[in-house]
């Protein structure tokens, strides 16, 4: 289970990197841990099989916040993929459905997410960063997947 003070040390990180409001710990979505399985299920139930690279996700629609079983929630590589969501939990308090409305917004929302792990993961001396695909993605013919079908999910781009 993923402890309250893991979740109050993050989500005050989330927002001081963010520069997003922060908010209470009791105020956060449950997080629930899943297999690979339940999660592809959970997000992608008409395509599961092509959504087994989820490290984790925020569904603003049942508020709640879904974690691979396989994460150490004890490693700061592991942990900032739960940050990268409590960035999003934060954006969405304070600019709603909004924030994944289309997909020029969808890829600034995300930046903003990883640019925050990635700050997180230095902080913490790891030298993994994550998000970097983000950088050659363009809206123009909005050709990838990653925004063209559940443009929530975050792949595990590296690992
Ligand atoms: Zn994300």
């Amino acid at each position: 289970m993923v402890s309250q003070e893991l979740l109050a040390f993050l989500v005050d990180l989330a927002s001081k990197l963010s520069g997003y409001p922060p908010i209470p710990v009791d105020a956060l979505p449950p997080v629930q841990v899943l297999s690979e399985a339940e999660l592809a299920k959970a997000v992608c139930p008409d395509a599961a099989a092509g959504c087994t690279n989820i490290a984790a996700t925020f569904e603003t629609e049942h508020y709640v916040i879904y974690v691979r079983d396989t994460l150490d929630l004890e490693n700061a590589a592991d942990n900032s993929f739960l940050l990268h969501e409590l960035v999003h939990v934060l954006q969405h308090k304070a600019r709603g459905d909004a924030i994944f409305a289309d997909c020029p917004t969808t890829l600034k929302t995300e930046t903003e997410a990883y640019q925050a792990q990635n700050a997180y993961l230095k902080r913490e001396g790891q030298f993994l960063r994550f998000g970097e695909a983000l950088g050659f993605m363009s809206c123009a013919g909005e050709q990838n997947t990653f925004f063209t079908r559940d443009i929530m999910i975050d792949p595990l781009i590296v690992k």
